[in-house]
C-alpha cells in the first residue's frame, strides 16, 4: 500500500533496520559539473556555459539525494565524483571510448576531447583510478563488518534523446547478482502508486512510476560501477531518479526517505545480519 502524510513519517526504518542497513556505501559518480580550470585554455569555456546545467555535464540533484539518503541511514560513506563526466566518466571503464566522450548530445562536439594531445590524459586516468581505489578500500572495510550494500545513485533527464518523454520516475537497474536490486525494486513498488503520463508525479504523496531497468538496462555501459564492485559480500543496485523530482529540498527529502526505507527493507529481506561493533560513524 502507498504511504503518505503522517503514515509516511511513521514508517521510517526501524532502529534495527537502520543499523543493519547502515553498512552501506553510496556512490554518486556524476554529481559534479565541474571543469578543471587548466582546461579553460583549450577553448572549453563557451561550450561549458552551454552544457553546465544540462544532464550531459552532470546528474542534477543526485548528490543532494545521495547525502540525504546517507543522513537517514546513518552511513558516512558517500563517494561523489568531483569532475564532470564530460572530462572523464567514472561510470565507464577507463579504456572505453565513452569514458572521455567526444560529444554532448545536441550540444555537439566536446572540446575536451580528445585529451591525448593536451597533456592531461594521465591526470584524467589518475582521477578515475583514485575514485575506484577509494570505493574498493571502503567496501573492503565495510565487508569486514558483514554484507555491504552499494547504492550507485544517478539522475536522468525527463526527455531522452531525441526529445522522447520518459514516464519512469524512479528506475532500479539490477546488474550482476540481481537479488538485492529486485528486492529494492519490490520495496519501492509497494510504497508508491503508479500514475498515468498525464498525471504529475508527486514525491510527498508517493505517486511515482517505479520501473525495473528503466531508463537504462543492466546491460547499459552505465552500470559499470555496480558491475565492477559487486562481490559475494557486496550487493549492488543502481538507482535512477528523474531530475525534475530533485529540484526542491522538500521533494529531495521525500524521495530520500522513500529510498532509505526501501533499501532497509531489501537489506533485511536479502542480506545476512551484520556482525557486532561496526565502525560506522
Ligand atoms: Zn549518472
Amino acid at each position: 500500500m502507498p504511504e503518505s502524510g503522517l503514515h509516511c513519517l511513521m514508517s521510517q526504518p526501524s532502529e534495527r533496520a537502520k543499523r543493519q542497513a547502515s553498512n552501506m556505501v553510496i556512490t554518486v559518480p556524476h554529481g559534479s559539473a565541474a571543469l578543471p580550470h587548466y582546461l579553460d585554455c583549450f577553448g572549453a569555456t563557451a561550450f561549458w556555459k552551454a552544457v553546465a546545467n544540462t544532464h550531459f555535464a552532470s546528474d542534477r540533484g543526485a548528490s543532494a539525494l545521495g547525502r540525504n539518503i546517507a543522513a537517514i541511514m546513518k552511513t558516512s560513506d558517500v563517494l561523489e565524483g568531483s569532475l564532470s563526466r564530460l572530462v572523464v566518466d567514472l561510470n565507464r571503464p577507463i579504456e572505453d571510448a565513452s569514458a572521455m566522450p567526444s560529444e554532448a548530445g545536441a550540444h555537439g562536439a566536446n572540446p575536451l576531447y580528445p585529451p591525448q594531445d593536451r597533456g592531461d590524459l594521465a591526470a584524467r586516468r589518475t582521477y578515475h583510478q583514485a575514485f575506484h581505489s577509494d570505493v574498493e578500500s571502503i567496501l573492503a572495510r565495510r565487508a569486514a563488518a558483514g554484507d555491504v550494500v552499494l547504492i550507485d545513485q544517478h539522475s536522468f533527464d525527463r526527455y531522452g534523446e531525441p526529445g522522447v518523454y520518459r514516464g519512469v520516475d524512479i528506475g532500479v537497474c539490477a546488474p550482476a547478482d540481481a537479488r538485492y536490486a529486485l528486492a529494492l525494486y519490490d520495496a519501492l513498488l509497494q510504497r508508491c502508486t503508479a500514475r498515468a503520463d498525464e498525471i504529475a508525479p508527486h514525491p510527498e504523496m508517493r505517486r511515482l512510476n517505479i520501473r525495473l531497468n528503466e531508463p537504462y538496462s543492466a546491460d547499459h555501459p552505465g552500470a559499470y560501477i555496480a558491475r565492477r564492485h559487486a562481490s559475494p559480500r557486496v550487493a549492488c543496485a543502481v538507482i535512477e531518479v528523474c531530475d525534475d523530482l530533485l529540484i526542491d529540498k522538500c521533494s529531495i527529502q521525500s524521495i530520500a526517505r522513500l529510498i532509505a526505507a526501501a533499501t532497509a527493507e531489501a537489506t533485511i529481506a536479502v542480506l545476512s545480519p551484520p556482525v557486532e561493533n561496526t565502525n560506522d560513524a
